[in-house]
């Protein structure tokens, strides 16, 4: 019987990775209503495989079946990566010109298999136009969850221009440096629409500059406004304190000590390491003009981001899958939304399987449909890839799309056509290394 919008589609055959940490099994079929999963297993009796006029079959033996990717940590609007004819390095100044430039990243993001995306901090309200426009068909993209400008003080990360600048509106921070105008910013990001609150402390975690009085007031008014609330936070004193402020997840974390991290633990928080960046900069910034001392700076923290996802796999802590892809000119879209699972396996100690699991499962928490995506099971939104090869056998598999056989997003296959990094394509700017 085909669904609502009268398509039935099955997915024959193949290897299934449900997404929920259970071992591989041989898929029969998978039946999908429209734009939701209806069963896996046995083919129902009322479905009629034979039946081309309501049922088109999708054969998948030979190959591995998943859930579609979530990059947990995407930024579509920074305008960044930096692109041919487009001298800038800190975002385009002209909100029209980025918007654009944004829907295309994300349509390029989509076609690398990442089907749901956590967009933590933009340019002006740029990725709430994104998510707007994907969600009613203009243009094609990962379900977006976003938030707006970081909410900063001075010296944090994205105040980078002299005070009497300050964070003019192409910037990705928005200094406020009391609780009012923090509490103020809020109001103002949630009545423009976004899903949370993106507060940001020091770029590499080596000062505090956000209180504890402010952390625990922006998370009271953004729950109070049914958004949620991350942070920024490298260093020690900032991630146990937004733990006990309240904060929903915790971005890098990657100083924190043991105790630091009990602390987390106890407080149910979940955190994002995101040692992608850190271990792509660290070995390509350079050629992007970053300096021997930044980059020192990051295996400093890369190695402490090691230490904290060992221990978080000790502790049961729930850890999510992000990137930063998009934050800098080193972090180019479509290359390396799925290479955080490799991190875990290889830094921390997780089997393939967990890491799978965090960037699909556990990351439905970060996009806000922990009921709907991640997991490939009846009822379920119909979000999923298919492989050539085992990211079992081999995590790497899933690097760059490269092994994509198919994209299906709410139950539809993503058209990959004019696919990303063609020799003509202007924001082929990945160095061939990647
Ligand atoms: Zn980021």
């Amino acid at each position: 019987m085909p669904g609502a919008n009268g398509r039935t589609t099955i997915i024959r055959g193949g290897t299934l990775i449900d997404g929920s940490g259970q071992s591989p099994v041989q898929n029969d079929a998978i039946v999908l209503d429209g734009d939701r999963i209806r069963s896996v297993g046995v083919l129902p009796p009322d479905v009629n495989a034979e039946d081309p006029e309501s049922v088109r079959t999708i054969d998948a033996s030979g190959k591995w079946i998943m859930p579609g990717l979530i990059d947990g940590h995407c930024h579509l609007s920074f305008g960044q990566p930096a692109m041919p004819g487009l001298n800038i390095a800190r975002g385009t100044v002209s909100s029209e010109f980025s918007t654009i430039r944004a829907a295309r990243n994300a349509q390029t993001v989509l076609r690398s298999g990442v089907t749901s995306v956590c967009v933590p901090g933009g340019t002006w309200f740029i990725d709430v136009a994104v998510r707007e426009a994907i969600n009613a068909g203009l243009i094609e993209g990962p379900r977006v969850y976003c938030a707006g400008r970081f909410i900063v003080t001075y010296g944090s990360i994205a105040d980078n221009e002299p005070s009497w600048v300050g964070t003019p509106e192409h910037v990705n921070g928005k200094l406020c440096n009391n609780v009012t105008d923090m509490v103020t910013e809020v109001r103002r990001q949630c009545k423009h629409g976004v899903n949370f609150i993106k507060m940001a402390d020091s770029t590499w975690g080596d000062i505090q500059t956000i209180s504890r009085e402010e952390l625990t007031a922006v998370a009271e008014e953004a729950h109070r406004r049914n958004a949620r609330i991350t942070i920024h936070s490298r260093g020690a004193d900032s991630t146990r304190a937004a733990a006990e402020a309240g904060f929903d997840w915790i971005l890098h974390a990657d100083l924190a000590t043991e105790s630091d991290l009990d602390a987390v633990a106890e407080a149910g928080v979940r955190i994002m390491p995101t040692l992608t960046f850190l271990e792509h900069a660290a070995e390509y910034g350079r050629d992007f003009g970053r300096s021997e001392r930044e980059v020192d700076q990051m295996k400093y923290n890369l190695e402490g981001g090691a230490r904290v996802l060992q221990r978080a796999r000790e502790l049961g802590l729930k850890v999510l899958s992000g990137t930063d892809s998009g934050n800098s000119p080193v972090m180019p879209y479509g290359e390396l939304h799925a290479n955080e699972p490799g991190i875990m396996v290889k830094y921390g100690g997780y089997t393939p399987l967990e890491a799978i699991s965090a960037c699909t499962r556990d990351n439905a928490f970060v996009v806000g449909l922990e009921d709907d995506v991640g997991v490939i099971e009846p009822g379920k939104l119909a979000d999923m890839l298919l492989l050539t090869k085992d990211p079992v056998a081999d995590i790497s598999v899933l690097k760059g799309g490269r092994n994509l056989d198919l994209v299906i997003k709410a139950g539809k296959v993503v058209d990959r056509n004019g696919l990303r990094n063609a020799p003509d394509d202007p924001l082929r700017i990945v160095p061939d290394a990647c």
